[in-house]
């Protein structure tokens, strides 16, 4: 037994052409390994593959080439192991609209082959907050309240792995708490989490690790730590009391005046810190009325990793 939860050789998938869609190559040749017990982001844009991981991993989508271990399980050796290892909320709302959610859970629970007295559909519903809902068709139920109850099926099995595929996208703030509360509990009990994201701030408030990819490429793997701290460009958003007659200036800043009057800089965090910045602002006669930084996005990252090599 290894320390990882995931180990993906070589692994590669070209969906076939269909109509006249031509023949895709999602994934190319990917290596990765997420180790037992991490919160694990995997980001990347849209269309980069990561639904395509995800479901090859769920065994929802049969992989063209490589190897997949899960929780130790060689999936093609041990498919049943390797499947009930790993719960998945997709990122499609699929719900049977004549299941009401209990009913959706001891379906799912049968599929996964749970035994009736280890079944905890009540439990269930009640972390993911629809326990109101119970007997409620799943047709009456609100986008939020489907995404919850995909939530809840991801768990009826007790897998070791939970897979959220972009879980926040679209959702509103309640629901945005209430599934990261739910991964963080998950995880404090000892679940390994991997969620998708195309949202960079997201990945930095919850993984210890992330993935990016692009284009079916791995693009980098590295603690989230590490990752950020080699994105240390900023902006700063200074808004002049008046118009500025003379722009700031200072070693390592980028100055931009924009049409409504804010001045725009641009600077890195290692080598200037921010009170260097106002302190240039300041000596250049502006008043300050207001002031925001930016971070960088992740379209920053991929430049600068695509740069880097
Ligand atoms: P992501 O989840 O990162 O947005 P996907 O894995 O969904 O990316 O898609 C990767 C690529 O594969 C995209 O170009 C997408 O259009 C294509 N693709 C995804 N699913 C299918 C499918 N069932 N048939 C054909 N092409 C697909
Ligand atoms: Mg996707």
């Amino acid at each position: 037994m290894t320390g990882n939860a995931i180990e993906v050789r070589r692994l590669a998938k070209t969906y076939a052409a269909s109509g006249k869609s031509p023949a895709k190559e999602a994934l190319k040749g990917i290596d990765l390994d997420i180790p037992r017990g991490s919160v694990f982001g995997l980001l990347g844009p849209n269309g980069a593959g990561k639904s395509t991981l995800i479901n090859i991993l769920a065994g929802l989508v049969v992989k063209s080439a490589g190897q997949v271990s899960i929780w130790g399980f060689d999936q093609d050796r041990n498919p049943r192991q390797s499947r009930a290892a790993i719960g998945v909320m997709p990122q499609e709302l699929n719900l049977d609209p004549f299941f009401t959610p209990r009913a959706a859970l001891e379906v799912q629970a049968g599929l996964y082959g749970v035994p009736a007295r280890e079944r905890k559909s009540d439990e269930i519903l009640r972390l993911v907050g629809l326990e109101d809902k119970a007997g409620a068709y799943a047709r009456t139920l609100s986008g939020g309240m489907r995404r919850r109850l995909l939530l809840a099926k991801a768990l009826v099995h007790h897998p070791h792995i939970l897979v959220l595929d972009e879980p926040t996208a679209g959702v509103d703030i309640e629901l945005r708490q209430m599934l990261w509360e739910n991964v963080r509990k998950l995880n404090d009990e000892g679940m390994t989490i991997i969620l998708t994201t195309h949202y960079l701030e997201e990945a930095e408030e919850m993984c210890d690790e992330i993935a990016i990819i692009n284009h079916g490429t791995l693009v980098a793997r590295d603690s989230t730590a590490n990752l950020l701290g080699q994105l240390d460009k900023k902006t700063m958003i200074v808004t002049p009391e008046s118009p500025a007659e003379t722009l700031p200036d200072a070693p390592g800043l980028v100055v931009e005046s924009r049409p409504d009057g804010a001045l725009a800089i641009s600077y890195h965090l290692n080598e200037t810190p921010a009170e260097a910045v106002l302190e240039a602002v300041r000596n250049a006669g502006i008043r300050i009325r207001d002031v925001r930084t930016v971070e960088a996005d992740l379209e920053d990252v991929f430049l600068n990793l695509t740069r880097s090599r």
